[in-house]
């Protein structure tokens, strides 16, 4: 007996605005039979699923605990299994710092097929929406992504901060809030100027989308202070200063 595997799309959400979403996730999400989600692409998408959709909270208390990344993995292996049109709606780019990648190959170790559509990442979005450029001819000319939630008792950081004090671009931290006074300090310590620019994006392209600007010396105070919570992202480099000239005025 041959059996009629379903596939899986990983479907990036883009960062919040549903204009934002792109044309094929947005047809994706209204035939899909399967959709398994999180909180990160936000309420004002997440309210456009589908009615007759099965919809599974993977962030929300399963039983009585949250799905793990292999609990999800092992629900899209069987909802797929099923013969389900099965959508993985991901916050952002689903292969930027999204566990995208894990959950593909588990798919292809499985043999089943999967399709990745990919969105329009937070780390270039919300500095947009606030008036950042990631590069510009005057400012940096190059980039780089980062995650800033490395646990600080591990013991080898993965992340090189010496060197990335030393680089001369735009240094853009995903999940960057828990361990801003940790990350700011060590790019001082190896000698990145502690006044440079940093621009913190709450809830980029969303309708409540909040900027907080600083400097690397001063920004976990301006945080604390003004209760920063995640999503956020960092954004560190000269290219901050444009946002005097091309966010919002109000
Ligand atoms: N794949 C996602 C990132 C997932 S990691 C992407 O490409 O955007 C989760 C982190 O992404 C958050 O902690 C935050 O740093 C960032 N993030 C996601 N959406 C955001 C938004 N709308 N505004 C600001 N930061 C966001």
């Amino acid at each position: 007996m041959t059996v009629e595997y379903g596939k899986v799309y990983l479907v990036g959400s883009g960062p919040g605005d549903p204009e934002l979403l792109t044309l094929k996730a947005r047809r994706l999400i209204d035939n899909a039979n399967v959709i398994i989600y999180d909180q990160l692409p936000g309420k004002r998408i997440l309210e456009t699923m589908p009615e007759n959709a099965e919809k599974i909270d993977a962030g929300k208390f399963a039983g009585d605990h949250r799905l793990t990344q292999s609990e999800i993995n092992q629900v899209l292996i069987k909802k797929a299994k099923e013969g389900n049109a099965v959508i993985r709606l991901k916050g952002g780019d689903p292969y930027m710092f999204g566990r995208g990648g894990e959950e593909a190959e588990d798919l292809v170790r499985e043999g089943i097929e999967f399709e990745i559509v990919p969105g329009i990442t937070s780390a270039i979005a919300a500095p947009a929406y606030a008036g950042i450029p990631v590069t510009h001819r005057d400012h940096a000319s190059m980039v780089t992504f980062i995650t800033g939630h490395e646990d600080p008792t591990k013991e080898e950081s993965a992340l090189d901060w010496e060197t990335l004090a030393k680089f001369n671009g735009t240094i853009v931290i995903f999940m960057g809030v828990k361990m801003l006074e940790r990350n700011t300090s060590e790019l001082i310590k190896f000698g990145k100027d502690p006044a440079t620019p940093v621009a913190l994006v709450e809830r980029g392209t969303r309708p409540d989308q909040r900027v907080t600007i600083g400097t690397l010396e001063n920004i976990a105070v301006a945080a604390e202070q003004r209760n920063v919570k995640a999503p956020a992202i960092t954004i560190i480099g000269d290219v901050v200063k444009l946002h005097d000239i091309l966010g919002s005025q109000t």
